[in-house]
This record gives structure tokens, sequence and C-alpha cells, in this order.
């Protein structure tokens, strides 16, 4: 009698074990790789670099000696803030960067989109970007909101190449400093949330990054607005964020970086597409050496390692730290020495005015 209940429980705790193994969903299935290779994790870039995408909000008032010393553990050499707004927010960061940190950091303006519309309002943006310009900025960053949710006075949506910001890209163009304008999201935001969506797992845990089809428009429609304001101000040079969006499409990207010789880009958030075609990147970042900037975007020091690894070593089937963005592996690049060091300073140096490159090498 007992031994029979004793069969039964056996039989039941099996079977239960046995259904859910069945029923492991997607984010629950990541199982340790078993794999075993040569493994040469870094937590330092090889040389001092420039994060030319990076976020730091009230800068007056932060420790920008802390935010150093900390940068020194990764190798940071130069954290470029696209945060700095304009006007008194531009004054109070320039002024701490002066006292304390002259060499470590520069300050990206930003343009206030509120009153678009209005009579004169791009020669009074341009002229508020001369002034942050004197202060001590050395850039313009554009958020995503342009494209997005910036509506002029009439309520209407202003698309990215809105002939009435001219003046300011103009205005960039004449004092010499770069653009970094963020345009869209990744494409997968506006298609099918199925399952054949690359990023179904992103849109499953931040549902609101989820887009119809033509909201606001189409990400094609966005990508285009973001090109023809390349293709009409020449003169100025842009830092299309996150490669543009076509880090999944190197081809793409090197016909846009050949048709647009002022359009640069930068790998934020994007190491992750680098990193499952480690052959074909490392040909494009070989062919467009003088056009790839090293970004992040989120500052995060313990998240850059997984960069330094992509780009440095010849590493295979290493994890990537966000699944949402890459439920794949990592393979290292492995860059030479002369590529790494125009990704992670020199085409910064080149392109934004006014770093000291005391501290980085030849
Ligand atoms: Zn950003």
């Amino acid at each position: 009698m007992y031994k029979k209940a004793g069969f039964l429980l056996l039989f039941l705790i099996t079977f239960g074990a046995a259904l859910s193994a069945q029923t492991v969903t997607f984010e629950e299935y990541d199982p340790p790789s078993t794999l075993k290779v040569p493994e040469n994790p870094l937590t330092r870039a090889k040389f001092p670099f420039i994060d030319i995408h990076s976020h730091q909000w009230r800068m007056g008032e932060r420790d920008l000696n802390k935010l150093a010393s900390e940068m020194d553990g990764i190798n940071m050499g130069l954290m470029v803030n696209l945060s700095g707004g304009s006007g008194k927010n531009i004054v109070d960061a320039i002024k701490n960067i002066k006292t304390n940190q002259p060499k470590r950091f520069i300050v990206f303006a930003n343009v206030n989109f509120s009153n678009i519309g209005d009579d004169g309002w791009g020669e009074r943006a341009a002229a508020q970007l001369q002034r942050d310009y004197d202060q001590g900025a050395r850039g313009l960053k554009i958020f995503k909101s342009l494209g997005f949710s910036v509506k002029d006075k009439d309520g209407n949506r202003v698309a990215v190449d809105d002939s009435r910001i001219d003046p300011v890209w103009a205005k960039c163009g004449e004092l010499g400093i770069p653009v970094l304008i963020h345009t869209a999201d990744p494409k997968p935001f506006w298609d099918e949330h199925d399952a054949n969506n690359e990023r179904w797992l992103e849109l499953k845990l931040r549902p609101r990054r989820k887009r119809d089809a033509n909201n606001p428009v189409p990400w094609e429609t966005l990508i285009q607005e973001q090109h023809n304001v390349f293709k009409k101000h020449k003169n100025t040079i842009f830092i299309a964020a996150h490669m543009a969006w076509f880090a999944n499409d190197l081809v793409k990207l090197g016909s846009l970086l050949d048709e647009m010789p002022n359009m640069m880009v930068e790998i934020g958030a994007v190491i992750a597409e680098l990193g499952r075609q480690p052959r074909f990147a490392k040909k494009f970042l070989e062919k467009y050496q003088d056009r790839v900037l090293f970004g992040k975007d989120a500052y995060n020091p313990g998240e850059y390692a997984t960069y330094f690894r992509v780009l440095e070593t010849e590493d295979e089937y290493f994890p990537y730290y966000k699944r949402y963005h890459a439920f794949w592996k990592m393979y290292g690049l492995g860059l030479s020495d002369n590529v790494l060091k125009k990704i992670y300073y020199k085409n910064a140096l080149r392109i934004v005015p006014d770093i000291d490159s005391s501290i980085f090498p030849e």
C-alpha cells in the first residue's frame, strides 16, 4: 500500500518536473554557456578614450573630481556631456569644469524648441547657441524629441528637416562645432510585436516603446528627414547617434557615409550589433576608421567592459549585459591599435574643438 503510494508520488514529481521543463519561457531560458574558450575580459580600455555620448544632468552641481576618478578606473580620458542645456546651465557647468577638471569634460548645448513658429525663432535660437558657445559649449546635441514630440506653436509635428531650424544648423557650421543628433529609435519598435521581431523582449519589458507603423510617421520618414538635414548643411559636421540605427546594415551605413562626407556616427547602445558580426564589422571599421566615434549613452561604468572586449579582443561567444538588446552572444573584433586610437579619441579630437589633447597618446 505504502509502496504503491510512494511510486505514485515519485511519478507525480517526475511528471511535474518534466511538465515545468516544457514550459520554460523565453525570458527564463538563459542557460550558462558550457563553451570553454580563452577569455580576456577587460575592465579598462587599452587607450584613454573620449565618450562622445554621455549625459550628466545639472553638471554645475556635480562632484567632478569624484566623477573623474571613477572615469580613471575604466580609462575614460574625457566625457562629453550632451545634456548641457543652455544659458545658466552651460555657465554653471563650464565654471565647475574650469575650476575642478578642465581637461576631462566637454559640454554640448541643447536647443529649446518651445515657441518654434514664432517670427524669428531660428535666429533667436542661433543667437542663444552663439552665447552658449561663447560661454564654453563645444557642440550641440539634438534629442530624439525632434521628429517625435516637438510641436510648433500651431500644434503640428516639427519634422527633423523643418527649414525653421536651418539657422541653428548653419550656426554650428559657422562655429565649427559638431551636432550630435539622435533621430528615431530602432526600427523594430515600429514593426509587429510578434515572434519575428528581434526586439520582442524589449517591447515586452518596455511596452511604451512600441509604436504603430505611422506613429508619428514611419521610421523611414524620420531617417530620411535626418539625412535631408545632413545634405542641406554640408559645412556642418553631424554625428548620427547609435550608428544612425544602421549598425545592423553596415553596407547601407557605408553608402550613407560615402554619400554624406559631413556625417559621422557613434557606437552608443549598438555594440551588440557589431559584436554579432565581428569579421564584417572589423572590415567596416577599418574602411570607415575616420568616421566612427566611441559613445556609450548611459553612463554605467560596469557596462563599458563589454565595449572594450568587443572592440579590442578576439574573444568568442561572451555575454552582452542587457538581454533585451541582444539575446545573442558577442564576438571580439580585435581591432588594430591604429583603428582603436581613432575610434577611442583621434576622431573626436579632430571634430570637437578645444579638447586638451595632452592626456591622449600621439
Ligand atoms: Zn543619449
